[in-house]
């Protein structure tokens, strides 16, 4: 048998989790304030403690395979990030709701701006490191090229070139939570939230119950992706126009094209609507937030599929909801009041064409103080056969729809395929 091999000298383990221990002063976190070095940088680094001014460590649920990385000897746990060359390539901000501490509560505004605004702090050795990454690329999804080929769409050779690829700026997001934010947007208590993270995710952050001086936490979820479209100045510039499809991840249907769902040509609509609104001088965006399965996970998803298509009568609309409760215990874990932070960091105030159907994204949109114009509801042909029992659904239950909403009977008739078929 082999002898595991020695990973760090340091064998003790020093606990951050009583304030005052170990001389802490940590750099002190002022949410909501306008200027950067005020408000304080982030800083989520386990390579020295002390410096430490959060709660959790960066890069979301992908900690854990860094933890595995260090564990196996493949990376050095002092590792030092070299951020030559990885500044946003375009600027974002800064916005009103930058300095608004409600307006944005669970990303860190300035997360994108760390190498201008806290270089000497890096420079005096503490580990600050970004939560924002601006890039831009090129896409290419087989639907867009088929709505060139339709007429549908039109090539402009700038935002959508001659081989059919759309010109994007993108945008990466890992989460920054401000707890008095969180709990307050949840109208519930600090301390209860702070409790209720520490024992359901079985103790994995004790600061959370002993640090009540540590009021931003780095928590281990999936992060949110930003898709920009057209010129970034038009977000924000109210004489131009604004689309904007705030979509949360479905794997099956976004990546492999399932068809119980509409997911991907919801996706993929809302990027139709976002370039012709670039097109036409103003710009789009998508928002991507990863909530697999209704912030309830894919796993829980699956065996949704199967209790809805092997209860008695089959898969069906009127069902729809109720066999989500009876696995997960409620519908919807997505939180869609945190949603709209993402598009206050952006700088939105007003959104022409809101691409999604959901009243729940809607109502946290205009309750945050968006004004949205109009929402455009998929057309009905972009509709797969088998998905036709999930959109009658979300209908009856207060989507948005310009036609009829489904009643009782209508529900009733409305069956997807079995399982085996
Ligand atoms: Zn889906």
């Amino acid at each position: 048998m082999e002898t595991p091999k020695a990973v760090s000298k340091h064998k003790h383990i020093v606990l951050t989790s009583h304030p005052g221990k170990s001389g802490q002063k940590p750099i002190p976190i002022n949410w909501g304030e306008s200027d950067p070095i005020k408000r304080g940088p982030i800083i989520g680094t386990v390579r020295n403690a002390n410096h430490r001014n959060v709660i959790g460590t960066h890069s979301g649920s992908y900690a854990v395979y860094r933890a595995l990385a260090i564990a196996s000897g493949a990376l050095q746990a002092n590792h030092r990030a070299d951020l030559t060359n990885t500044s946003p390539v375009v600027h974002i901000g800064p916005h009103p709701s930058w300095s608004d501490a409600n307006k944005i509560v669970c990303l860190d505004p300035f997360g994108a701006l760390v190498g201008g605004s806290y270089t000497t702090l890096y420079e005096q050795g503490h580990d600050i490191f970004p939560t924002i990454a601006i890039t831009k690329a090129h896409i290419n999804m087989p639907e867009l090229q088929d709505s060139i080929i339709k007429g549908r769409l039109q090539v402009d050779g700038k935002i959508l070139k001659n081989n059919g690829s759309l010109v994007v700026t993108k945008v990466a997001i890992d989460p920054v939570w401000y707890l008095p934010g969180i709990a307050q947007r949840l109208k519930i208590n600090e301390s209860d939230l702070r409790r209720i993270l520490f024992q359901q995710t079985g103790g994995m952050f004790p600061e959370l119950v002993t640090r009540p001086d540590l009021h931003v936490f780095l928590p281990p979820i999936g992060g949110t992706t930003v898709y920009l479209i057209g010129e970034v100045e038009a977000i924000t510039n109210p004489s131009k126009l604004l689309a904007v499809r705030v979509h949360d991840e479905c794997n099956g249907s976004d990546v492999f094209g399932s068809d119980i769902c509409t997911c991907r040509p919801y996706l993929v609509h809302g990027i139709e609507v976002c370039i012709q609104t670039a097109q036409e001088g103003g710009a789009g965006v998508i928002v991507y937030f990863r909530k697999e399965g209704r912030a309830l996970g894919e796993v829980t998803k699956f065996l949704v599929y199967n209790a809805r298509k092997r209860q008695e009568g089959g898969d069906s609309a009127e069902a729809y909801f109720t066999r989500t409760e009876c696995v997960a215990g409620l519908q919807d874990m997505r939180f869609q009041e945190l949603m709209p932070d993402v598009l206050h960091w952006l700088g939105i105030t007003r959104i022409d064409r809101l691409v999604s159907m959901s009243d729940l994204k809607y109502n946290a949109i205009i309750s945050s103080g968006i004004e949205v114009i109009e929402r455009i509801a998929i057309p009905d042909d972009w509709i797969p056969e088998d998905a036709r029992v999930e959109i009658a659904a979300k209908q009856a239950a207060g989507y948005y729809t310009p036609g009829e909403v489904p009643d009782a009977v209508t529900l009733a008739e409305i069956k997807g395929r079995g399982l085996g078929d």
